[in-house]
């Protein structure tokens, strides 16, 4: 018996390490929800092995298009609390969140940032904050906030946690800065499935030549009017490239380029990391994003 005993010990030990929740006594042993494979990638690097960190919406999955299942319904149920981007990306949201009952805090992880909006106003705002890593800075200490307010305890931990990422996301941005100092200033020309490059553009010099489709969404599609005028635009611009998420269909991208000359580069991951390279977190998919735009424009 006695060599027994610590046999036992250990076993405790061993399968209270490769519990899921981690969490210290007096933490939320709940799951957290992101909206987004992206947002979960940024609040993980908040949360570190505090809080279990999940995507709501599968890799791969267009947040513009998708149609919310019963699953999500439950899930955000369960949730105690919530990351969105706000600036009205999350249109699915609503109902979910009105059929979900129950209480819940709501991070809106692009607070305070002021958003784009197109000179008609017709289309709402630009969500896609994210693109410029500037931005992710203020969606990280928004974050860092709001998991601080929920879990009081570990607030330290969140702030160094931050604090480290911040840093990683400062030194991303000097990256794509010394990356695009390679494409002439005139060559500084993005052509998009939607208009979803704007803050990217803003921050890093270049002039959106064009969209396929007038919108802050991929839902929509171009008249036949607007796909001439797409046309003349790249022509006149002398923009080489169109550039589309993996997710965009290909077909109206390939037709242009018939007609103008230019590449269509087709892996771009700007809404949805990837399971694994070359998008597996934010700076991955944001590093990858990069060295293709570099490699197209150059
Ligand atoms: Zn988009």
């Amino acid at each position: 018996m006695r060599r027994a005993f610590p046999v036992w010990i250990l076993l405790i030990l061993i399968l209270s390490a490769c519990g899921r929740n981690a969490s210290p006594a007096g933490t939320p042993d709940s799951v957290i929800l992101a909206s987004t494979t992206f947002l979960a990638d940024i609040t993980r690097n908040v949360a570190g092995d505090r809080l279990t960190v999940e995507s709501l919406l599968p890799i791969g999955a267009d947040p513009h298009s998708y149609q919310p299942t019963p699953q999500d319904a439950a899930r955000i149920a369960d949730s105690r609390l919530l990351i969105l981007n706000g600036a009205e990306y999350e249109h699915f949201i609503e109902p979910l969140l009105e059929n979900a009952g129950g209480e819940r805090e709501v991070i809106e992880a692009s607070a305070g940032i002021s958003p784009r909006e197109d000179a008609g106003g017709e289309h709402g705002v630009d969500p896609h904050m994210w693109l410029d890593p500037n931005n992710v800075v203020l969606y990280a200490e928004n974050i860092r906030d709001g998991l601080a307010r929920f879990d009081p305890a570990s607030a330290a931990v969140y702030r160094s946690n931050a604090e480290a990422y911040i840093t990683e996301l400062k030194d991303l941005d000097s990256w794509i800065v010394e990356q695009v100092s390679q494409i002439p200033q005139e060559k500084r020309l993005l052509v998009t499935n939607h208009e979803s490059l704007g803050y990217f553009a803003e921050r890093y010099g270049f002039t959106i030549a064009g969209t396929i489709v007038e919108s802050f969404s991929s839902g929509a599609s171009p008249s036949a009017g607007q796909m001439a005028g797409l046309i003349d635009q790249i022509k006149s611009s002398g923009a080489p490239a169109i550039f589309l998420d993996a997710s965009d269909n290909e077909a109206l991208a390939r037709q242009i380029a018939d007609e103008t000359g230019v590449k269509v580069v087709t892996d771009l991951h700007l809404e949805s990391l990837t399971e694994g390279p070359p998008a597996g977190t934010y700076i991955d998919m944001m590093k990858h994003n990069v060295m293709l735009i570099v490699e197209a424009l150059k």
